[in-house]
């Protein structure tokens, strides 16, 4: 299978061309037409399987063909993932993917000082990528306004549990619009993991790799 068969847009097409890659991978080839159709998807994968472009693809293509003009951009797509190295690799794929889009994206996360973070989420951007605590943390201080998310994406779903973030991601969720379009990875499907999963996504296609 190609790209192209999935229906991505030639400035996407082209980011994934110069990237090198070639073939979608599996989760890619099943997860991208559900996320352009507006589904939503529960995904078992774990990282290095191709997980965050399956993602990352569809988001940008899905906000390229909506773009609302404006002069101050909102947070349309939010990802949220357990660590800031998880954080970083994310961003750095959307922009290498998006690199022919107008779309943009920052992330955030702590144990650095918060005040870059805000000046750039002052800039505004389309695509927030971002660890639990510091994006309640700056949602909390009035930095963050969810309004405006159409796309969730919860990472590593069972790693934020592990971690104890449980609390700060029903938070989160309490703030996002009720109908958006949700996207919710997990390594693995624990009782807590479909519990939670089962109270953001509606008829989602369920994904193994
Ligand atoms: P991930 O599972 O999202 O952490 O991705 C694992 C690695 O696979 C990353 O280094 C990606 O750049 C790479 N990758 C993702 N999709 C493809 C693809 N279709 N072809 C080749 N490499 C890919």
């Amino acid at each position: 299978m190609q790209f192209s068969s999935l229906h991505i847009i030639d400035p996407i097409l082209q980011a994934l061309q110069e990237e090198g890659y070639s073939h979608p991978t599996p989760i890619q080839a099943e997860a991208i037409p559900v996320v352009l159709k507006g589904g939503d998807i529960l995904g078992c994968a774990q990282t290095g399987t191709g997980k965050t472009a399956a993602f990352a693809i569809p988001i940008l293509q899905r906000l390229g063909e909506s773009r609302v003009q404006g002069r101050i951009k909102k947070i349309r797509s939010l990802i949220v993932t357990p660590t800031r190295e998880l954080a970083i690799q994310i961003g750095e794929s959307f922009s290498a993917y998006g690199r022919h889009t107008p779309l943009t994206n920052t992330v955030i996360f702590g144990g650095v000082n918060q005040n870059p973070q805000i000046s750039r989420l002052k800039n505004g951007v389309d695509i927030l990528v971002a660890t639990p605590g510091r994006l309640l943390d700056l949602m909390n201080q009035g930095f963050i306004n969810l309004h405006d998310v159409e796309i969730l994406v919860l990472d590593e779903a069972d790693r934020m549990l592990d971690m104890g973030f449980i609390h700060d991601i029903r938070k989160v969720l309490a703030a996002l619009p009720k109908e958006k379009q949700s996207l919710f990875f997990s390594a693995t499907m624990p009782p807590d993991i479909v519990r939670l999963s089962s109270t953001i996504l509606h008829n989602p296609a369920k994904i193994s790799v």
